[in-house]
């Protein structure tokens, strides 16, 4: 009987280690996740920049195309105005003039907007270059490292199953099946030293003779209180 309390207790002690090691693992993936979304991000926002240069680029030329155009224009009608025949023709081409001056003007206007906007977004565009060169080079490392501990972790775990199931096969059928059905009430937690001369699954007190009797080793008590199997704490 004595050697199945050490068992037990190895028992509990793997399946609190295969607790901890697997909610690490759970962590993971998400961290990697997360960490190639801000890579993701910073990217396509920089590619949106990129785009919205290259259309500004484009916008400011066909503004100065057409600012070509109303200077032509304006220059044909300077032109015209001497050849005039009447004083309404005259008139017509100044009007023409003015009309096209104010174009002119309004296509000036929107192409230093477009050439101040241009800047801005040039601007924007090399800090997002670098801003990705730098997440990259960060954060590829962190996935590095992330996928070399979930590998660590996988393999940690399946050492810790190897012997669970070599202890678990050594426990009478009985026990075994009480410490899983307290495992599964007591959240992983079935075995419980007594410390302090108290279960230290649930701090309830445990009077001294009874330390004493479970201290022999020869039956299985459990915590009146949370119904956990105790043991004398041999560490
Ligand atoms: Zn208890």
């Amino acid at each position: 009987m004595k050697e199945n309390f050490s068992r037990l207790w190895s028992l509990q002690q793997l399946d609190s280690e295969l607790k901890t090691l697997a909610g690490k693992l759970e962590t993971i993936p998400a961290r990697i996740e997360s960490l190639k979304k801000q890579i993701g991000e910073a990217r396509q926002e920089f590619e949106q920049t990129k785009q919205a240069l290259v259309e500004h680029r484009k916008q400011y030329k066909l503004a100065d195309v057409e600012l070509r155009a109303a200077e032509d224009k304006i220059n044909g009608y300077s032109v015209q105005l001497y050849s005039a025949k009447t004083n309404e023709q005259y008139k017509a081409f100044l009007k023409e003039i003015e009309t096209q001056k104010k174009i002119k003007n309004a296509i000036e206007d929107r192409m230093i907007v477009l050439m101040e906007e241009t800047e801005a977004l040039d601007q924007k565009a090399r800090a997002g270059e670098r801003q990705v060169a730098e997440l990259e080079s960060e954060h590829l490392g962190k996935i590095q490292l992330l996928e070399a501990e979930q590998a660590e972790l996988v393999a940690a775990i399946e050492e810790r199953q190897a012997r669970r199931t070599q202890v678990a096969q050594s426990l009478p059928g009985e026990l075994l099946k009480r410490y899983e059905r307290v495992k599964a009430n007591k959240a992983g937690m079935a075995v419980a030293p007594i410390r302090k001369e108290r279960c230290s699954g649930c701090l309830s007190p445990i009077p001294a003779q009874r330390i004493v009797e479970i201290d022999r080793e020869d039956r299985v008590y459990i915590c009146e209180a949370c119904g956990r199997i105790l043991v004398v704490a041999r560490d």
